[in-house]
């Protein structure tokens, strides 16, 4: 006989950390039907007839959010034999809200009090049997994270699975008297949804419930005149009146069943009031990721990297294999695609793969142990100003190693449009590749300016934030943002396999994605760049008239009101679209100097010949505000979710880094060069009043609809 058991809780409550725990690596991670919100789901591991349903993570079951209207979805017309409610323990008031909506759906409920390491180190003690008597369902204490009472939890299930539920929760004599003469109309609906669920609801004038019953006008008057008499009683609207009883009851039996209640600081406490203080929290966070970006590259970069890139992929690998392939004879031609091309493309990028590995591996650290929420929130209050939420910001600086794992972080961002604004804007921070171009420009032709490479950070900064308040305000963005509302669990001491866990999975978006897009577009340029366009095999060079060279000089025009309208330039940066780090080597290829690394002299004298300070800083501020690589692109279109969507975001970061440019340019021409103006200064100048309106003008408030 076969078991589904259903995972709901708050965010943070654990339940990722026990669904990893009972199901081991027999899990299924997919979406949802018809939305992006994470399905996952998996096998118990020790008993493969036991189905584990991991829910999205949520406060209520109201139809607000999509990760509530997913949850409810699920559990009203899948009927799971059982639902886990985890809760964290430490918390508990604000975690059985939920619960106590779960207990109304009347399928059997097992509550998991989790996180019980936490309370039992403070002393305090939680009466499980009196709140057993007060829910009506089984309590039993676990630890996720220590793996205690996993057994206990799982046993209990499969006892209560054919339990006959009976809802024992009271509000109040008041409020009961509505909610029972709303059940007599529910309970007479055809319907296998357990009555009281949806009187509450009813009562709560729940859109979607309503839609779902399709009342009759008799049954539809019945309810709006006990609706009425309740909102005239009590003098609030529905919903309003159901939460104040919710949180009534919940605070009532929390005060009942909790002991030796703790008074004074935790550790946790202690630490927060340093490093989550008004002044300090955010030097605090900046010198610890200063830390982390220095030993990533020191470490990652100057010693595993140099010698990745160096003596393994160049030396032995590129080297191996040529003197293998011309070992068998095979044509020069076939040589340079396997060894240039695919070897070369996709080697460039491995070749980030140290520094990256560091980088993830620090910050999953500071994720576990729980700091990366503390900064989430307060950043949070920040970040909503700009349409982002407080979770966006570890995509933005995971996307500060490689974007595609930034993108991909977006996951856990619950409301829609928080989420593909996020994504939208996740790629403009410089990734590893992109320093490259820093690297090239900071030594050809802004020596000895420190101030070079923060700016580029700092541009990264100010495009989210003007990207974010210009595209709050279009019809696709506008609207309240969800609120943010997180249990801020305690910190514990980092978990190594977590945080390898973590890490690897991080690593494996990159490596997959670097293999396959990669390497096919790898292929396709190499095409492009070593035909010529009579079709004959050339060695790409600056004089090879090869066929991307002449896409180059066809589309080079377009880049002359941004100061770098030579084919060279151009093609550089058509080839940034496969992989940002090939920017500066072809540059160096197609100006004739052949393929050489971002501190090479010769080519550091000959950018510094062909760019001004203006042009350079143009042409950076495009490369890196523009359409990520084609395998970012990939990761945006498998996060979308939809192809307009998709094509949308590209249709931004074009348009937007191409105008940046262009105003750099013709703003730059004229101020800091002292040309003459010309038609392009009439142009930026409309472009700039354009973004200003864009900023400045008013946000429309988004139309209430319905009874919301
Ligand atoms: P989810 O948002 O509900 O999926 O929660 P997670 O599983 O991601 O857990 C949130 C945080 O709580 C993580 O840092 C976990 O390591 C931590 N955590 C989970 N269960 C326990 C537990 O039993 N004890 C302690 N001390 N920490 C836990
Ligand atoms: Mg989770």
């Amino acid at each position: 006989m076969s078991i589904t058991i259903a995972l709901a809780g708050n965010p943070n409550s654990g339940k990722t950390t026990l669904f990893n725990l009972l199901t081991g690596s027999s899990q299924y991670v997919g979406n949802w039907p018809g939305v992006t919100v994470e399905r996952k789901e998996g096998l118990y591991k020790k008993e493969q007839d036991i189905r584990i349903v991991d829910l999205p993570g949520i406060y209520s079951l109201s139809p607000y959010t999509l990760e509530e209207v997913v949850s409810r979805d699920y559990l009203i017309n899948e009927k799971p034999d059982v639902i886990i409610n985890i809760i964290d323990a430490t918390n508990l008031e604000r975690n059985l809200y939920l619960t106590t909506q779960l207990i109304e759906l009347g399928l059997p409920v097992v509550v998991a009090l989790n996180m019980m390491d936490l309370v039992d180190k403070t002393g305090e003690k939680i009466l499980t049997d009196e709140l057993e008597d007060h829910l009506g369902c089984k309590v039993v204490k676990i630890s996720a994270l220590r793996k205690t009472g996993i057994e206990e939890l799982i046993d209990t299930c499969k006892k209560e699975k054919d339990r006959k539920v009976v809802i024992k929760e009271e509000y109040s004599a008041e409020l009961e008297k509505f909610i029972t003469s709303t059940e007599e109309v529910s309970s007479k609906i055809k319907n296998s949804i357990a009555s009281r669920f949806l009187a509450i609801k009813l009562l709560e004038n729940d859109e979607k419930i309503f839609e779902k019953l399709n009342l009759d006008s008799s049954e539809l008057s019945k309810v709006k005149e006990i609706t009425e008499r309740m909102e005239n009683e009590f003098d609030d609207d529905g919903e309003g009146i159901i939460t104040d009883a919710r949180y009534t009851f919940v605070s009532k039996i929390t005060k009942h069943i909790v002991k030796n209640k703790r008074a004074g600081l935790t550790t946790s406490d202690k630490i927060d009031r340093v490093v989550t203080n008004r002044f300090l929290a955010i030097p605090i966070f900046a010198v610890f990721m200063f830390a982390i970006y220095y030993i990533s590259i020191k470490v990652g970069n100057d010693i595993v990297g140099e010698w990745v890139n160096g003596t393994l992929i160049e030396g032995i690998i590129q080297g191996g294999a040529t003197n293998l392939l011309e070992g068998w004879g095979v044509a020069d031609w076939l040589i340079s695609l396997v060894v240039d091309g695919i070897i070369g493309g996709v080697g460039g990028v491995i070749g980030f793969l140290p520094v990256i590995a560091f980088l993830y591996f620090f910050i999953a650290i500071l994720e576990d142990i729980g700091y990366m929420s503390r900064i989430a929130f307060i950043l949070d209050r920040v970040l909503r100003k700009f349409g982002l939420s407080g979770k966006s910001f570890i995509p933005i600086l995971i996307g500060m190693g490689c974007s595609i794992p930034g993108i991909m972080a977006t996951r856990t961002i619950e409301s829609d449009k928080d989420r593909r604004l996020t994504i939208m804007v996740a790629s403009f921070m410089p990734c590893g590749a992109k320093t490259d171009i820093i690297a090239l420009f900071a030594g050809a032709i802004f020596v000895g300016k420190w101030w070079f490479a923060p700016i580029c950070y700092f541009a990264g900064i100010l495009a989210v934030i003007i990207s974010g308040v210009i595209l709050k305000k279009t019809k696709a963005f506008i609207g309240e943002a969800a609120p943010f509302v997180m249990e801020l669990p305690a910190y514990h001491m980092p978990i190594l396999s977590n945080i390898l866990r973590t890490t690897w999975q991080r690593l494996k978006a990159f490596i997959i994605k670097a293999g396959t897009i990669i390497l096919l577009s790898s292929i396709v340029i190499w095409l492009l760049s070593n035909i010529s366009t009579t079709g004959k095999f050339v060695e790409f060079s600056d004089d090879s008239h090869s066929i991307l060279e002449a896409i180059g000089r066809f589309i080079a025009p377009i880049f002359a009101p941004l100061g770098f309208g030579d084919w060279t330039a151009t093609v550089a940066s058509i080839m940034g679209l496969v992989a940002k780090e090939m920017v500066v080597g072809t540059y160096g290829v197609v100006s004739g100097l052949g393929e050489l690394g971002a501190d090479d002299p010769t080519l550091l004298e000959f950018a510094a010949k062909s760019f001004t300070t203006v042009t350079a800083m143009s042409f950076m501020m495009f490369n890196q505000l523009t359409v990520p690589c084609f395998a970012a692109v990939g990761a945006i279109r498998s996060e979308m979710k939809s192809a307009k969507w998709t094509l949308a975001t590209i249709a931004y970061q074009v348009l937007f880094s191409y105008t940046i440019a262009l105003m750099i340019y013709q703003f730059g021409r004229i101020l800091i060069l002292g040309e003459a103006l010309n038609i392009w200064t009439g142009v930026a100048i409309v472009i700039l009043l354009v973004y200003l309106f864009l900023l400045f003008r008013a946000s429309k408030k988004r139309e209430l609809t319905g009874k919301l």
